[in-house]
C-alpha cells in the first residue's frame, strides 16, 4: 500500500468476498446464490431498450423501482429507499448511526459489520452468541447503541421471531436499530410492517438472494420517512446514480413477477430440508436454518478438510477460519441437481477417509 494515504486506514482489515472463480466450472454453494435464473421479465427488460439508453443517466430519485417496490410490500414509496447492493445500506447507516453511542452486533455474524465499525472508527462491542449459536435477545435490549442484527442470522441461518424483534426495536427508542433481512424470504418473519410503529428501525433486504440478481447489485430497505431522508443524504453527498438504468429496470420488471420469486424460495426451502435431512443421516449436526444455506460439521472430518476435498470434487462451499466456527461449513442451497451431487460427494468423501 502507498505511503500517501491517510493513517486511519493503515490497520483497517477489509471484507473478504466469497470465492468467485473465473477459471473453472465448480457447483457454486459458496456464496448464497439462487440457482434459478432471474424472471423472464428481468431477462427481455436487459435486452431492450433500456440497454441503448446507457448514455443517459439513470434517474437520482429512482421513483419507478421504489414504487414497484412500495406496490408489493404494500408500503409507501417514501419509507423505501434503494440502494447499490445491500450492503451500501449498511455502509450509509454505519456512517450515518455508528458513532453517536457506539453500536452492538453479534460476534458470529456478517463479517462486513466489524468491517464499517473499523472503517468508521465506531466503538462497537461484539456480543457473543449463546453455545447453541442462537442470539439471546436480552442482550439487545435498552443497548442504548446503534444495533445491527441479521435475521435470519448469517452464517448460522438462525431466526429470531417478530416478536423478540419488536421487543428489541422497542427497548432502543433512542438509537437506530437496523435488521438485515438479507435472507428473510427462506421461512424467516419479516419486521417491516413494524415501520409504521417504530421511527428508529431500519429493514434492510436484497435482490441478491431470494430474486436472483446478485450480479445486479440492488438492495432496499424500509424505514420512518426520516430515516429514509438521512440515507438520500448520504447518497447525494456520495455517489447520487448509485443505481444504473439496467438494475433499475430489471427490479421493476422482478417486483412485476414477484410471483415467480415466491416459488423459486419454496423450491429452495425444499432442496434445504433434503440436504439438512441427508447430512443429518451421515452424523452432521446442522444448525436450523430459515435461510438458503445450511451452517453444518461433523465429528468424522474438520471443517477445512471437507471443504478443499469438496473444491477438489468440484463443490464449492464457504469455510470460514475463525476460532468458533472453524469446524462448520457454510452451504448454500442449490437446485436439486446441485444438493443431489453435493450430497454424493460428501458421502465420498467420507467413505475415503475412513
Ligand atoms: N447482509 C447479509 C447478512 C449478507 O450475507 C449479505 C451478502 N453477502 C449482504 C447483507 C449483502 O448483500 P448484497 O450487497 O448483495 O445485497
Amino acid at each position: 500500500m502507498s505511503i500517501f494515504k491517510d493513517k486511519r486506514f493503515s490497520s483497517l482489515k477489509e471484507y473478504t468476498p466469497g470465492e468467485q472463480p473465473q477459471d473453472k466450472k465448480y457447483i457454486k454453494l459458496n456464496t448464497n446464490e439462487s440457482p434459478y435464473s432471474p424472471s423472464p421479465a428481468v431477462l427481455s427488460v436487459i435486452n431492450s431498450n433500456e440497454a441503448a439508453n446507457l448514455k443517459l443517466y439513470s434517474d437520482p430519485t429512482c421513483s419507478e423501482l421504489k414504487k414497484s417496490i412500495a406496490a408489493v410490500y404494500g408500503v409507501d414509496p417514501k419509507n423505501v429507499f434503494v440502494s447499490n447492493g445491500s450492503d451500501e445500506i449498511l455502509n450509509f447507516a454505519f456512517m450515518l448511526y455508528g458513532n453517536v453511542a457506539g453500536a452492538v452486533f453479534p460476534n458470529i455474524s456478517y463479517g462486513f459489520y466489524k468491517v464499517f465499525g473499523d472503517l468508521y472508527g465506531i466503538d462497537y462491542k461484539e456480543i457473543p452468541l449463546l453455545d447453541d449459536f442462537t442470539v439471546n435477545v436480552e442482550d439487545y435490549k435498552n443497548t442504548g447503541k446503534f444495533t445491527v442484527l441479521a435475521n435470519p442470522n448469517a452464517p448460522t441461518g438462525i431466526a429470531l421471531s417478530l416478536s423478540e424483534i419488536e421487543q428489541i426495536v422497542a427497548s432502543n427508542p433512542d438509537t437506530a436499530v437496523l435488521i438485515d433481512e438479507a435472507y428473510i424470504d427462506f421461512g424467516g418473519e419479516s419486521c417491516y410492517k413494524l415501520i409504521d410503529k417504530y421511527s428508529n428501525l431500519i429493514v434492510c433486504q436484497t435482490f441478491s438472494k431470494s430474486r436472483s440478481m446478485a450480479g445486479a447489485r440492488l438492495g432496499f430497505c424500509f424505514a420512518d420517512e426520516e430515516i429514509i431522508k438521512d440515507l438520500e443524504l448520504i447518497k447525494y453527498s456520495t455517489n447520487p446514480y448509485n443505481i444504473n438504468r439496467l438494475t433499475a429496470a430489471a427490479g421493476v420488471a422482478a417486483m412485476s413477477e414477484n410471483g415467480y420469486y415466491l416459488d423459486n424460495c419454496q423450491k429452495i426451502i425444499e432442496n434445504r430440508d433434503y440436504t439438512k435431512a441427508e447430512l443429518e443421516k451421515l452424523g452432521f449436526w446442522v444448525l436450523d436454518s430459515k435461510a438458503n444455506f445450511l451452517f453444518a460439521k461433523s465429528d468424522k472430518i474438520a471443517g477445512e478438510e471437507l471443504y478443499l476435498k469438496l473444491k477438489d470434487k468440484g463443490v464449492l462451499v464457504r469455510h470460514f477460519t475463525a476460532e468458533k466456527i472453524k469446524e462448520f461449513n457454510r452451504i448454500t442451497i442449490g437446485s436439486r441437481e446441485q444438493m443431489e451431487f453435493f450430497v454424493a460427494a460428501v458421502k465420498e468423501i467420507l467413505g475415503e477417509i475412513q
